[in-house]
């Protein structure tokens, strides 16, 4: 089944149970303070379980387009290192809002799975809340019930709340989680582990794909829950991950679209896939990148100086950098990246297509800019590691991390990458200080405009705290005193 497919079966099984199927909503937010990019399929219908707005279907299914690249979920440094972590990724998902709850989620989960996908019921496990005395929420033994029905009770686990309870901020709507593994590995590596069960905290190989939501409680303002008149499913699936299993490989790198992307970037390259541990991850970086450039290009944010915008330029030059120091590429190669993504992608996402010329484009550009300082900016770090392991020092100074993000455009995290690379590490509080300090210079020198720069500034300290909505107040606090 390909990936297209795949999709497709996930969403028209859901219609067949009476949910309308809605199209992913963009990826870029434009309309909320509290956070710049999709980070989970419920974030656009967040209002219906906040009760502020009432749905007009009350079963809906779709694939939201989602990125991972900032604060509480930042997986950015497993992209391409691991095999199922990805920046931008979709998350299926069917929703309940006031309507059907935890025994439908359950079964229709399991039937899809294993009768429509056809997964062995050997390679399934779930995890259910364990329950948290201090909160006097008890053990999600309704799920359990549930889950009993279909899956021999040694394969339904207890975890808990940091995986198994999910909410939404500091206050508001709350529940337990279900969460549904599958077990991807060879039948010599679970010979190895023999007997235990294991979920992916414990084995890589043993992978989380569906997250089930039992939103029934509201979190209030003194931290005391209380029942939610109406109870609400929100589920999300990795569709990579789905794929991955359903294609019978052992990685979200060598299914269809993957194997279609990293082929063409072979091509530019001339490097071979899955010779080389560090080829192989540039590789799956920049596979994996094109698809978070160019969604965000389509929906609205180019790369820039500031905020979202810098968010997309970091993960641009992320790749290039890559690219061009180790697979030795010094021409642009997510320009032309970009046109196959599109030529698999755009049939589902057809935004994809109408802004094909603008996201070649503006890719272009960026890569052919960055392409200037870049290996300037690499012998400098190169000497500045040089230097540093010489004198046996084992941190690369705030001012150095400073010079390559002003002089060589540099992203604070590409230089925490190289130098991890180097088996170094950063000044990071000396970083922010050297930016400071030049905000300080920018501001104080009148003749100079200051917006572009104190932008810049602002941005990136925020950068550096998150977006996610409960830092909204750090954000806010921070905001005010620039
Ligand atoms: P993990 O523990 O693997 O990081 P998660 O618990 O953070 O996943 P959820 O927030 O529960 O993920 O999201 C629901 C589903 O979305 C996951 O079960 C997984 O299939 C998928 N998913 C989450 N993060 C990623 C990612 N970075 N890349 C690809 N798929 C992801
Ligand atoms: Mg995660
Ligand atoms: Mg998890
Ligand atoms: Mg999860």
């Amino acid at each position: 089944m390909t990936l297209e497919e795949i999709r497709k079966k996930f969403l028209t099984y859901f219609e067949e149970k009476k949910h309308s199927i809605v199209p992913s909503a963009p990826m870029v937010v434009k309309n909320d303070p509290t956070l710049m990019f999709i980070n989970a399929g419920m974030v656009p219908f967040k209002e219906f379980f906040l009760g502020n707005a009432v749905a007009k279907n009350k079963r809906v299914t779709d694939t939201q387009k989602c990125l991972r690249v900032s604060g509480k979920h930042n997986d950015l440094d497993e992209v391409g290192v691991d095999t199922y972590h990805h920046t931008m990724f979709e998350m299926l998902g069917n929703w309940s809002f006031g309507d059907y709850f935890k025994e439908e989620a359950i079964e229709w989960s399991w039937k899809l799975l294993t009768e429509v996908y056809g997964i062995s019921k050997e390679n399934l496990y779930v995890t259910i809340f364990e329950g948290d005395e201090k909160d006097g929420v008890p053990r999600d033994t309704e799920s359990y019930d549930f889950w009993k029905k279909w899956i021999a009770e040694d394969r339904i686990l207890e975890a808990n709340k940091d995986d198994n309870f999910w909410e939404m901020g500091e206050m508001g709507p709350c529940g337990p989680c279900a969460e549904i593994h599958v077990d991807i590995r060879s039948d010599e590596e679970k010979a190895k582990v023999d007997g235990k069960t294991l979920v992916n905290q414990d084995h890589p190989q043993v992978i989380e794909v569906w997250n089930l939501v039992f939103i029934q409680f509201n979190r209030k303002a003194d931290g005391s829950l209380e029942k939610l008149p109406e109870t609400h499913i929100d589920t999300g699936m990795g569709l990579e991950r789905l794929a991955m299993v359903l294609q019978g490989k052992q990685s979200n790198y060598d299914i269809d679209l993957f194997q279609t992307l990293i082929g063409q970037v072979v091509k530019q390259s001339g490097f071979k896939y899955g010779e080389n541990e560090t080829t192989d991850i540039a590789l799956r970086v920049i596979a994996d990148h094109i698809r978070a450039i160019a969604f965000s290009i389509s929906d609205g944010q180019l790369p820039s100086n500031t905020g979202a915008g810098y968010v997309i330029r970091r993960i641009l030059r992320r790749a290039v950098r890559y690219g061009y120091q180790t697979l030795k590429m010094d021409e642009p190669f997510m320009a032309p990246l970009s046109k196959v993504l599109v030529q698999e992608m755009g049939g589902a996402f057809p935004e994809l297509v109408d802004n094909q010329t603008l996201i070649e484009n503006v890719i272009r550009e960026e890569e052919l800019s960055f392409f200037k300082t870049l290996a300037q900016g690499i012998k400098r770090i190169e000497v500045i590691i040089e230097e540093q392991k010489k004198v046996g020092n084992d941190t690369i100074s705030g001012e150095q991390v400073f010079e390559l993000y002003d002089t060589f455009g540099f992203p604070f995290d590409l230089t925490a990458l190289m130098a991890r690379e180097a088996n170094l590490k950063l000044d990071e509080k000396g970083f922010n200080k050297s930016l400071q300090a030049q905000k300080d210079r920018s501001r104080s020198a009148t003749s100079v405009k200051t917006d572009d720069w104190t932008e810049i500034l602002k941005d990136e300290k925020e950068e550096f705290i998150g977006y996610d909505r409960l830092e909204t107040e750090v954000k806010i606090t921070r905001y005010r005193k620039v």
